[in-house]
């Protein structure tokens, strides 16, 4: 009988109730479930501080000694319990404010305690709240009140290894974990400590017991990792703190590694089980563009980029390619240029858009680029309806329509095609794995898939989020372009950012004010909108001025954005609406007000919405004046530097990438336990090298010595859903 797989409930400390609550608060349902639980921190309990060593800047310390007296102090809410306690170096103040009755119960004068909290400071003396409170062990109590260091370390962490783990006084216990835990439970008793007794209780049933391992010896022996079975006893309860540094580099490897196993595997199904269509020929149509209509030169990176896509349409393998470049980096010309290929091969093309006003906008650019090419582009989004739409329906089935733009519109199943060949996602985030896939059924070889966002994914999330695409980079923005020149203001900056105002606008300028918008109901944000709106009208009245907000329909923002498009209203005043693909080339100013509200990537992409003409343009990042360290930090990468890449790179080090765009909706998001993408590159890297060299080894599934990675793979796809989805 395997021990991860049995029921949590049935563990000592458990029982039906906290069993439901570790299943709805953290998913934990079975012992393996448990352990694979980590600590997010470790406390160090090896060491017992004087009393005269403490001060209130010192994380969680440990003291020993004797309360002397109780005192209660204060009415009502205020009303709290203090003990002054003493060492022989020194006195602290231990204080509650709950549980009151307890400690006097429970808690005598001269008896020794050792004691456990985070110092702090209060009028002058250095106090420690609701602290960790326990019977001082046998052998030290007379020892209380000397000085000596005579509690140091002991080298093991001896709680695990040998003796009886609730016998060890916690004093011995080294490094300490510390687990995550809600408030509901800890109501529960499932504190910190709770959940440490708990995972104890599970390395009490498996003294005897080693766990499976959960990779084949040759890559253990290969990259020097820890086995399995030292590495879980050491990430909840570490010998040391080197035992601790190799458990998680052995849990971090693991789980990349079967992350990209996974992701591997399938690109490699998915080759052998579709072919891609041969799309050998370049054509008139193609040729007919690039020799008489192109209004400009490429790009070096533009021209790269298409030959890359160009080696995959005629390899014979479907393409599943990502194009990442900067705003403003002439992404839709490529796309656009690539269709054409298609349509030479006897094909239709469809480029997608996250919004009805960029897929608008789309349609206007192509349509103009081809000028009287017989290349026939039509529109379907939500608003398309009606006769129009059935046409548009028809000439699609017919093949008249060559290149379809549209909003996700264009995934519903009425939609068919005659031959679609080529299939481009303008602006991945929006997109999940799920709705690509959902494309590619809309013809009976799949067709080929370019995936094309401004979003600069750093490598490392790129190769986890999108591990299954090959990666194309335009690298390098159309010449003659300045730089955007971007200046952090607070909020009494405000004349200032007038007359800046002021003057772009009497040179026929246009200007962006952006308001943030965490989320399109939030009545307050768009408070902050129309009072905007309100004082820009007021100082600025010989200009016109346009609202744009997610709140409005369709057809009135599309509207708004029109007028501003075509120099009707001068300033707009907008929430993140406008944050995606909108190009007008004549605004030359960006105000981002609350900036420290916006992530840096989605600053990034807002101020890609000016810098379009050949002006100098401005980047204004409004904040209040009282800001914290990491938000001046933030705003000072974006005052710095203007490389979506660079900046991308920072934010997934200040956030983590839980929070950057994309990462929910990628479809092919999990949950990593350990593993940091923004810190553990070099980690991703071996693992996803190793995860191909068995793939390209060992294609048929056959080598007896992976046979443990395989039955590993599919009890992880089973208990992740989000692997699963990419079978
Ligand atoms: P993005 O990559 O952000 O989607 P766009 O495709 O909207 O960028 O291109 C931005 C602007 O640059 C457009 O006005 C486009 O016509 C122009 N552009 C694209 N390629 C070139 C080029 N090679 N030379 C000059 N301008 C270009
Ligand atoms: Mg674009």
């Amino acid at each position: 009988m395997n021990i991860l797989t049995q029921d949590i409930k049935y563990l000592q400390g458990v029982g039906p109730q906290r069993a439901t609550l570790l299943a709805n608060e953290l998913q934990i349902t079975t012992v393996g479930d448990l352990l694979s639980y980590y600590p997010y921190k470790y406390i160090d309990r090896s060491r017992i501080y004087k009393i005269s060593e403490i001060d209130g800047n010192m994380p969680y310390v440990q003291v020993c000694g004797q309360i002397f007296s109780f005192e209660s102090i204060g009415e009502g809410r205020a009303k709290r319990l203090v003990a002054h306690f003493a060492d022989g170096t020194g006195t602290i103040d231990l204080v509650w404010f709950q549980g009151i009755k307890y400690v006097l119960k429970n808690y005598d004068c001269r008896k020794s305690y050792v004691v456990f909290g985070k110092p702090t400071v209060f009028n002058g003396k250095i106090q420690i709240a609701h602290p960790e409170i326990e019977k001082a062990p046998e052998n030290i109590k007379t020892l209380a009140s000397t000085t000596g260091n005579l509690f140091d370390a002991p080298s093991q962490n001896p709680n695990l290894h040998e003796s009886e783990l609730d016998e060890q006084p916690t004093v011995f216990k080294g490094l300490c974990p510390s687990y995550n835990t809600s408030e509901k439970m800890k109501k529960s008793g499932l504190t910190s400590a709770g959940m440490a007794k708990l995972t104890a209780n599970i390395f009490k049933l498996l003294k005897q017991h080693p766990l499976p391992e959960t990779l084949p010896q040759y890559i253990i022996a290969q990259h020097h990792l820890m086995p399995y079975d030292e590495a879980i006893r050491n990430i909840h309860y570490p010998s040391s703190p080197e035992a601790l540094r190799h458990a998680q580099l052995r849990l971090k490897f693991e789980e990349l590694f079967y992350v990209q196993l996974n992701i591997l595997r399938y690109v490699k199904n998915r080759q052998l089980r579709y072919h891609g269509i041969m799309f050998g020929n370049i054509g008139e149509t193609f040729n007919g563009f690039f020799y008489n209509h192109l209004p400009f030169q490429l790009t070096e990176a533009q021209k790269r980029v298409i030959k890359e896509i160009r080696t995959d349409m005629k390899s014979g393998r479907q393409m599943n390619r990502l194009l990442q470049g900067d705003v403003g980096s002439g992404k839709t010309l490529v796309a656009l240029m690539v269709a054409l290929i298609a349509i030479d091969n006897g094909h239709q093309a469809c480029i997608m858009a996250p919004t009805e006003i960029l897929a608008e906008q789309h349609l206007a650019t192509l349509r103009q680029f081809l000028g009287d090419l017989p290349v026939q582009v039509e529109l379907l989004t939500g608003t398309v309806k009606g006769k129009k739409r059935t046409a548009v329906l028809e000439g699609l089935v017919t093949g008249d329509i060559h290149i379809l733009v549209g909003t996700h519109a264009v995934i519903e199943d009425n939609v068919l095609f005659h031959k679609l060949g080529l299939v481009v996602i303008d602006e991945q985030h929006r997109f999940g794995v799920a709705q690509r896939a959902k494309l590619w059924m809309k013809n009976a070889v799949p067709p080929h898939v370019l995936v094309m966002t401004a979003t600069p994914i750093p490598r490392t999330l790129a190769m986890t989020l999108y591990g299954d695409l090959d990666v194309s980079v335009i690298d390098e923005l159309p010449p003659g372009r300045k730089p955007i020149r971007t200046v952090h203001m607070f909020d009494a900056h405000r004349q200032r950012i007038y007359e800046l105002m002021h003057r772009e606008l009497s040179l026929g300028r246009q200007i962006y004010i952006v308001y943030p918008l965490i989320k399109e109901t939030e009545k307050m944000d768009l408070k902050d909108l129309e009072a905007g709106f309100e004082e820009i009208s007021r100082a600025f009245p010989t200009y016109k001025v346009g609202k744009v907000h997610g709140k409005m329909k369709a057809a009135d923002k599309d509207q708004e954005m029109q007028r501003f498009a075509n120099h009707e209203t001068h300033i707009l005043v907008s929430t993140t609406v406008i944050e995606v693909g909108v190009n007008v080339p004549n605004a030359s100013i960006m105000i981002i007000e609350n900036a420290e509200r916006f992530g840096l990537s989605q600053l990034h992409q807002l101020r890609g919405r000016v810098g379009r003409g050949a002006d100098q343009s401005y980047c204004v990042l409004v904040t209040k004046y009282e800001i914290g360290e990491t938000t001046r930090k933030r705003i000072q990468i974006m005052v710095d530097s203007t490389d979506g890449f660079e900046i991308a790179e920072h934010d997934l080090k200040l956030r983590g990438p839980g929070d950057l765009e994309g990462t929910q909706q990628s479809g092919m998001a999990f949950d990593l336990k350990i593993a940091n993408l923004a810190r553990d590159g070099q980690i991703l890297t071996l693992a996803r090298d190793a995860a191909k060299a068995v793939i390209d080894s060992d294609p048929d599934e056959r080598n007896p010595q992976n046979d443990i990675l395989w039955r590993h793979l599919r009890e992880l796809r089973k208990s992740n859903i989000n692997w699963g989805a990419i079978s």
